[in-house]
């Protein structure tokens, strides 16, 4: 275990030079005090959790303290917005304060977000407010809970600054972690500013340090791009099958690891809705819940463009042949497991197809659905969720099906198929009701919802006493709340 003075540095991208960043010191929180901090987010960084209720630690992520050996940068980049190109993005409110490496020899990135203004702030005051941070931490650590790829967050630091967005706010920061914050915006940067040396030097960085082994590949460059457009449908797949809506898949907010990055107006379903947006300013639907396969293709598509100086077209476009068919394979796979199936058979996608069909007319809440479906045996369990479907007929038509498809599965002990539904099926999501009632508490001063909030979904697929009021349908006045996008 490690104090906070012990991390030991080592800052590569810096190191890249001024072409990919600039040096920028935070601007430091009015009265920084600890909101929430992750316990496991910490363990990656080898910290003592109780080093998180010490007063450094709030002034080190409130922008007020600095490591002797970290270098905050702001990074340069562009990316794709809503379809059209933005030339010039960058950080415009978070610094890459530097590159920390653990004892298991894994390097994290340290990104303080909401740090103040940088030269990429374009109309922005470099800001988060608290609102926008919580939901950025709880997100990341909820994702990450439910064995969905994301950056991960370290904590959250409140304060007394105001901040203006519809009305007054207060500035946060919010500590992000991942091994690497380069996006496919950054490759976009390069290739369209025709700045071809940087963009080789870019290649090769992420090429040496996050896809080491595409090195013995013929064509490394090319066996990066398709691990890069595996990683991406792989990850929809779990974003689908779990229904989690990013809402703002610009390609700015695309990992090149393929992790989910950026959080906006982001929402897990509530009810199934396959034409649920999320995000009320994307008035067209291109990020719709449906929208996010497809968009997925356009934003490597995007990605491929920006990688044509080092790899045939044809050969692209071949790797972007893999994308639907391997995410098409992974997401059944998710949903064959939510159904509890073991084993595989030609019609599977047609029974996930119909069921989300029914689940979307009746509006059925999504999570409690598989959640309760593995409850019981299946004949036990989709009589009991009968009720919750409008056309009947329809259901128990499909209730048939399914049960003759488990029968034919096999072994179907009822604490196996329990155990292994639970497994994979959570009981507790990040719904928008929920974290807005953390927030509304926070803003008010009181963390404890937040914090238990959080502790609740790092264990989502556990159910836990006395926590029955995580695991239920919103509220009326919680349903299709609108989250506003400035942040
Ligand atoms: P986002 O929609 O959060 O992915 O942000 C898009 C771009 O706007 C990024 O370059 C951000 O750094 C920048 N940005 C967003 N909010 C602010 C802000 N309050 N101040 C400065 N820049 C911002
Ligand atoms: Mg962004």
């Amino acid at each position: 275990m490690k104090a906070l003075d012990e991390l030991t540095f080592d800052n590569r991208f810096a190191r890249l030079g001024d072409a990919f960043s600039t040096h920028v010191l935070p601007e430091p929180l009015d009265a920084p005090r600890l909101v929430v901090a992750s316990p496991a987010a910490m363990a990656l960084l080898d910290l003592d959790p109780n080093v998180a209720e010490t007063p450094v630690f709030a002034e080190l992520f409130g922008g007020h303290k600095l490591w002797a050996e970290a270098e905050p940068r702001a990074m340069v980049y562009s990316g794709h917005q809503f379809g059209g190109y933005t030339p010039q993005l960058g950080d415009g409110r978070g610094l890459l304060l530097g590159e920390v490496y653990n004892e298991a020899g894994e390097h994290w990135d340290l990104h303080l977000k909401g740090a103040g203004m940088t030269p990429y702030s374009r109309m922005g005051d470099g800001r988060a407010v608290l609102r926008s941070s919580i939901r950025e931490f709880l997100a990341s650590e909820a994702l990450h809970a439910l064995g969905i790829p994301s950056s991960r967050a370290l904590c959250v630091i409140g304060s007394d600054t105001p901040v203006w967005r519809e009305k007054q706010e207060r500035g946060a920061m919010v500590l992000r972690m991942a091994h690497s914050h380069i996006r496919f915006g950054h490759f976009e940067y390069f290739y369209y500013t025709k700045k071809p040396e940087q963009q080789a030097e870019l290649a090769e960085h992420v090429l040496n340090l996050h896809y080491p082994e595409c090195r013995e590949q013929p064509e490394p460059y090319l066996a990066m791009f398709r691990e890069i457009v595996e990683r991406n449908a792989e990850l929809i797949a779990k974003w689908q099958a779990y229904g989690f809506c990013h809402g703002v898949m610009n390609t700015d907010n695309m990992s090149i690891l393929g992790i989910t990055f950026d959080f906006g107006p982001f929402a897990f379903l509530d009810d199934f809705d396959a034409h649920f947006i999320c995000n009320h300013s994307d008035h067209e639907g291109r990020y719709s819940f449906s929208n996010q396969v497809p968009i997925g293709q356009w934003n490597l598509s995007a990605l491929a463009q920006a990688l044509t100086p080092f790899i045939s077209v044809d050969a692209l476009k071949e790797a972007l042949g893999l994308y639907l068919p391997l995410y098409q394979a992974n997401y059944l796979d998710l949903m064959r497991r939510r159904l509890g199936l073991t084993t595989a058979e030609d019609d599977d996608q047609k029974l996930v197809e119909r069921l989300l069909k029914l689940m979307q007319n009746s509006g059925v809440d999504y999570t409690l659905f598989f959640r309760r479906l593995g409850d019981e045996p299946a004949a036990l369990a989709v009589t009991r969720l009968r009720d919750d479907f409008v056309d009947l007929a329809g259901f128990d038509a499909w209730a048939e099906q399914y049960k003759a498809r488990v029968e034919r599965d096999g072994d179907n002990s009822e604490e196996q198929r329990r155990a292994r539904m639970h497994a994979v099926n959570p009981l507790y999501i990040l719904r928008n009701y929920l974290a807005q009632n953390a927030i509304a508490a926070a803003e008010s001063g009181d963390y404890s919802e937040v914090r238990r909030l959080h502790e609740v979904l790092s264990k989502p697929f556990e159910e836990q006493a006395g926590m029955e009021q995580y695991a239920q349908r919103p509220p009326d006045w919680g349903k299709h709340l609108e989250i506003s996008c400035s942040s």
